[in-house]
């Protein structure tokens, strides 16, 4: 058996991190060996700096991990970065030009033209862009990759065989966000409770932008976006965890519900291909009762890492219109983060 790669978590005290803390946790490829935060947190124990907010137990042994500053000298190979985008930006180049593989949840660096936005499942291709970064930026070893936004990502993936199969020509989205995704301690309770606050700072143009990378060709060493429109209406709303969307699309070839339903089920990408550890199987759960997906019942399927979607119908404005659900700090972060250090090892690029 192969040695596993040593990893560390940037910023691991927080909502993110603590998510890497518990997907690495027996990880069967990856080992955790060092975690960082801000200067407030470095040198306690991680279980002394970390208010725990999982349902989980904290994986034995990492309470007594020292947490350490975010310099590039700790003992990994890879690192898994939830940092803030402040300061992700000019510390997760500073891991790259050091020599370690960078994996960010941050927004820093996704509009980068030479910076791969990846989902495994929809573009795995756009990894060819690391050769062009680390030709522009004089890194050997080092490389950044970015995830998507935590409600880009179920967008995505849902889009992706619609728009293999029909084309898609524009989107019209609203989302209503969980709480976690601002972070701990977020908003305060007599803001969030019983309200439902309709905006998220900067989340309409992640929106407009992601998709369109993601879903975008590789050219001439960058990516030229897909050519649809994107219009994002986002929501803060009071579920702890899950981002639910409610999507229309128009096509540019004419599709039925039923053929729609039918290119999410037999849709079988890359990493369920390759049975990645991460890799939810199936990527889509098509869920057929009436008032599903739900935010509570269907965040945590396929461990937090599938996509539901549900509601298909036809559209009387655009052409199609459906609900979207996924697991936000799970799918739209770590479990994101970690699915793409996955493709990487396997494809042979670690
Ligand atoms: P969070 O709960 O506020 O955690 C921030 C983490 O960064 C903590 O570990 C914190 O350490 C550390 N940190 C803060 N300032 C630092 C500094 N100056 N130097 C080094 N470390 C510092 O935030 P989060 O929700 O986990 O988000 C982390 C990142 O992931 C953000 O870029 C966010 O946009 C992105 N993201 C979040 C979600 C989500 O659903 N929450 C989804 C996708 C992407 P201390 O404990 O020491 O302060």
């Amino acid at each position: 058996m192969q040695a596993k790669i040593r990893v560390g978590v940037l910023g691991a005290t927080g909502v993110v991190g603590q998510r890497f803390v518990e997907a690495l946790a027996g990880h069967p490829w990856f080992e955790l060996t060092a975690l960082t935060a801000s200067e407030a947190s470095a040198g306690r124990r991680y279980g002394d700096a970390c208010r725990w907010l999982l349902s989980s137990d904290m994986p034995a042994g990492v309470a007594e991990m020292p947490v350490q500053a975010t310099a590039a000298t700790i003992d990994c190979q890879l690192v898994f970065s939830a940092l803030p985008a402040e300061q992700a930006g000019p510390a997760e180049e500073a891991f790259a030009a050091a020599g370690y593989g960078v994996f960010s949840n941050a927004s820093a660096h996704r509009r980068d033209a030479d910076v791969p936005l990846l989902i495994p499942e929809v573009n795995p291709e756009h990894l060819a862009l690391i050769e062009v970064q680390r030709a522009r930026r004089g890194w050997e070893r080092g490389f950044i990759v970015t995830n998507p936004n935590c409600s880009a990502v179920m967008l995505t993936v849902a889009l992706a065989p619609l728009h293999m199969r029909f084309g898609v020509r524009s989107v019209l989205v609203t989302t209503m966000q969980g709480l976690s995704g601002a972070g701990y301690p977020g908003l305060s309770a007599l803001d969030a409770l019983d309200n439902v606050i309709p905006y998220v700072n900067g989340e309409e143009e992640k929106m407009s932008f992601e998709p369109r990378k993601m879903l975008g060709r590789l050219v001439d060493g960058g990516v030229e976006p897909a050519g649809f429109a994107v219009s994002a209406h986002c929501n803060r709303v009071p579920a702890r965890e899950g981002h639910l969307e409610t999507v229309s699309v128009a096509l540019q070839a004419p599709a039925t519900p039923q053929a729609v339903t039918h290119a999410w089920r037999e849709w079988q990408p890359l990493p369920q291909q390759l049975q990645l550890p991460s890799a939810p199987q199936p990527p889509l759960v098509v869920r057929p009762e009436a008032d599903r997906p739900q935010t509570r019942l269907d965040r945590d399927a396929g461990r937090g890492m599938a996509i539901s979607v549900g509601r298909v119908r036809a559209c009387d404005v655009l052409d199609i219109k459906f609900v979207a659900l996924g697991h936000n700090t799970v799918r739209g972060a770590a479990g994101a983060s970690v699915l793409n250090a996955e493709l990487m090892l396997a494809k042979g690029m670690i």
